[in-house]
């Protein structure tokens, strides 16, 4: 039985950052009735280093093309048409086979916020409402919020980042500090001699996979940060923060290029939960998105388009089991294939690329030698921007 006095939804979203939003956005014009819960109300920050990969702007393009449209007039994002890898003094610059773009993701994620308020007229908004917990009742989920608030609905969609505590209710999986990285950044005007179509990352054998990136965003502001694996931070005796400085003021080149450089934002952090090849992210009456499913890129630490892109996929799945009433994992699980098709066979890729370098550290500079071969270099280019 329902719990009497409820309001009762098909699908509760729970998150509204590029995953959430995306799904919401997938289910515009159904009959089905969605409740999106938000804990921030829009504007609201995201701590990111706001590089946003073709898969974000296809699966943009996918939901509506004229969403794309009213991006691009909206904000005239960036494009970024190379990336410069940074190893040992040396420069290695790659052309991006498709293009990426730099937005502030307190303009990108309100940007798509905006088009649920004015297009999803099947959702309910509920912004400043934090979902504290998901309990599975007989014939559904009864959500409750931190203000005990209580919401009942036939299924939900996680899409909550990094560290949900409600994933792990759901799958029992507890959370695995290992399988994280960490991640600084701030603002910065005055970096000299970067380039407006070019991305930046630094490496170094110590803190590999980990980097320190330049991005550049429009009125000359950069986007400077490092982020690294949860696995290092214990290897090293130094503060992330720490890092970051040692990083710049140890390259004569950065050192020079910051001379004048003013950070105009605070230094902020954030998780980076990274994709294992683990896409076992649906059950009974829920499936798991972005971050909350820990899909972030293992090298790049990209996770925006996968974010979206699993959104996106998350809505296809719910519409189906909204039409067929059944919400065991026996649909849920169409989800789970879908990403397992389009993003596994990248990440098993990269995971191996990452574990191997680790290993065998040496194999930086070996790859910085191929990296001399232009036409190999174009295709591991498109490994890093996504
Ligand atoms: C420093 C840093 C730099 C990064 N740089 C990049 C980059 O350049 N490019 C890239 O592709 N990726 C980058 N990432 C990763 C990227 O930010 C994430 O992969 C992406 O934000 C995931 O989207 P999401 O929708 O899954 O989660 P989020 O964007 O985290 O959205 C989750 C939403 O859920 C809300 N929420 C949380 N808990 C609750 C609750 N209990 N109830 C209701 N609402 C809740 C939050 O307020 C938030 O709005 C970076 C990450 C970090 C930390």
């Amino acid at each position: 039985m329902k719990p009497k006095c409820m309001l009762e939804y098909d699908i509760a979203i729970i998150g509204s950052g590029p995953s959430g939003s995306c799904a919401a956005l997938t289910l515009q014009n159904t009959n089905v009735r969605v409740a999106l819960f938000e804990k921030e109300e829009f504007p609201r920050q995201k701590v990111c280093g706001d590089g946003l990969c073709d898969r974000s702007i296809n699966t943009l393009r996918a939901i509506s093309e004229s969403y794309y449209f009213e991006f691009m007039e909206t904000f005239s994002p960036l494009p970024m048409q190379k990336t410069d890898l940074v190893y040992k003094g040396t420069h290695y610059t790659l052309n991006f086979k498709n293009f990426g773009y730099t937005c502030k993701r307190e303009d990108f994620d309100a940007f798509l916020f905006s088009r649920i308020q004015r297009d999803c007229s099947n959702c309910t908004i509920y912004q400043n409402t934090q979902i504290a917990e998901v309990q599975k009742h007989e014939r559904g989920l009864v959500i409750r919020s931190s203000q005990n608030e209580t919401f009942f609905a036939k299924m939900v969609i996680v899409a909550n980042g990094a560290k949900s505590h409600i994933a792990t209710e759901l799958t029992g999986k507890p959370w695995a500090k290992e399988k994280n990285g960490v991640a600084i950044r701030a603002y910065f005007s005055g970096v000299s001699d970067t380039k407006s179509d070019t991305i930046e990352l630094h490496y170094s054998k110590k803190y590999f996979p980990g980097y320190f990136w330049i991005f550049p965003m429009q009125n000359n502001i950069a986007n400077v940060g490092f982020g690294y694996s949860m696995k290092d931070k214990n290897k090293h005796p130094l503060s992330i923060h720490e890092i970051f400085t040692e990083w710049i003021q140890n390259d004569g080149k950065l050192r020079e290029r910051f001379k004048n450089a003013v950070p105009i934002s605070k230094m902020q952090g954030g998780l980076i939960p990274y994709n294992t090849n683990d896409f076992s992210s649906a059950g009974n009456r829920y499936i798991i998105t972005g971050d909350a499913a820990s899909l972030i890129d293992p090298i790049s630490g990209g996770g925006i388009g996968s974010a979206m892109y699993s959104g996106y996929c998350a809505a296809k799945t719910a519409l189906q089991c909204v039409e067929t009433q059944d919400f065991s994992y026996t649909q849920t699980k169409t989800y789970e294939k879908a990403l397992k098709q389009r993003i596994q066979k990248e990440i098993r890729k990269r995971n191996r690329l990452q574990k191997l370098i680790r290993r065998l550290p040496f194999m930086l500079d070996m790859f910085a030698y191929v990296a001399k071969n232009q036409k190999r270099l174009q295709k591991i280019s498109s490994w890093y921007f996504r």
